[in-house]
C-alpha cells in the first residue's frame, strides 16, 4: 500500500467518524455507505449517451456526436456527467455560494465511475482559477475543492498554481455566448510546475464552454497536447 493510498483510507475513515450516515443532499440517514440517499440520487439526472468530445447527448450511436465531427471543440475530451438542472443546479449553486463542501463530496463520489473508467489518465488536474479579488471576496474556489476530492479518489496530483486568472472578469452569467468568449479572452496565464502533455481542467459546471475554450487555447500554445475538461455538470442541450 502506497503512502497516498494509506492517507486516502485514513481520510475516508475520519470523514465517516465526523459525519456518520448523513446524506450530503438532505441530511437524512442514507441507510447504506453511500454519501447520497436513494431519494436524492433519483433526482440527479445524468446526460444520456454523452459525446466524449463536447459532453452533450449524442443522438447517434458512437462516442463522437455529428456536431463535433463537423466542427470539433478545441479541447480533446469532456466528461461532465450530470444535467445542469433541477436539484443538481440547486446543489451546485449552494456549493458555489455557501461553501457546502459536503455537497462537493457527494456529487464527486456520485459521478466517480465516469472518471474512473476514463483511460489513459491525465498526468495532473488543473482547477479553473478565480481572480485573487474574487477568491478573497468568496473565500473559496469550488473548482479547487472538486479537484482536491478527485485527486484523492483517483490518485492524480493537482497543480493548483499552474493556471492563474490575471484579469478580473465580469460574471459570466447573464452574458451571451459571444460576450462570454470576449469576457474571458486572455484572462488566464499558465505556468506549470513541470511540462505536462496530458491534463484535465477542472470546473464545477460547463455552460457555453467559453472559459475552458480560452484555457485550452493557452494550454495548447504552451505545448500541452491532450486537454480534457472535467466538470460535475453540463448545461444540457436537448
Ligand atoms: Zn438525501
Ligand atoms: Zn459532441
Amino acid at each position: 500500500m502506497s503512502g497516498r493510498q494509506l492517507l486516502r483510507g485514513i481520510t475516508r475513515c475520519l470523514e465517516q467518524l465526523l459525519a456518520p450516515g448523513v446524506c450530503c443532499g438532505c441530511g437524512c440517514d442514507p441507510g447504506s455507505s453511500s454519501v447520497l440517499c436513494t431519494s436524492c440520487q433519483a433526482r440527479i439526472h445524468p446526460i444520456p449517451n454523452p459525446c466524449q468530445h463536447c459532453g452533450q447527448p449524442n443522438p447517434l450511436a458512437g462516442i463522437i456526436c455529428p456536431a463535433c465531427r463537423l466542427n470539433p471543440p478545441r479541447w480533446q475530451k469532456m466528461i461532465a456527467p450530470l444535467q445542469y438542472q433541477g436539484i443538481t443546479r440547486d446543489y451546485l449553486l449552494q456549493l458555489k455560494h455557501t461553501q457546502a463542501t459536503h455537497l462537493a463530496k457527494g456529487l464527486c463520489r456520485h459521478t466517480l465511475a465516469a472518471f474512473r473508467q476514463n483511460w489513459p489518465r491525465p498526468q495532473v488536474l488543473l482547477p479553473v482559477p478565480l481572480h485573487r479579488e474574487r477568491l478573497l471576496e468568496r473565500g473559496y474556489n469550488q473548482a479547487r475543492e472538486i479537484a482536491r476530492i478527485w485527486s484523492a479518489d483517483l490518485d492524480i496530483p493537482v497543480d493548483r498554481h499552474a493556471l492563474t486568472r490575471t484579469r478580473a472578469t465580469a460574471l459570466q452569467s447573464g452574458l451571451s455566448a459571444n460576450q462570454r468568449a470576449q469576457n474571458v479572452r486572455l484572462a488566464f496565464t499558465y505556468s506549470p510546475r513541470q511540462a505536462y502533455r496530458h491534463v484535465a481542467v477542472i470546473d464545477d459546471i460547463v455552460t457555453t464552454g467559453s472559459t475552458v475554450d480560452e484555457i485550452t487555447r493557452q494550454l495548447h500554445q504552451a505545448g500541452v497536447e491532450f486537454v480534457e475538461i472535467w466538470a460535475l455538470a453540463r448545461a444540457y442541450r436537448r
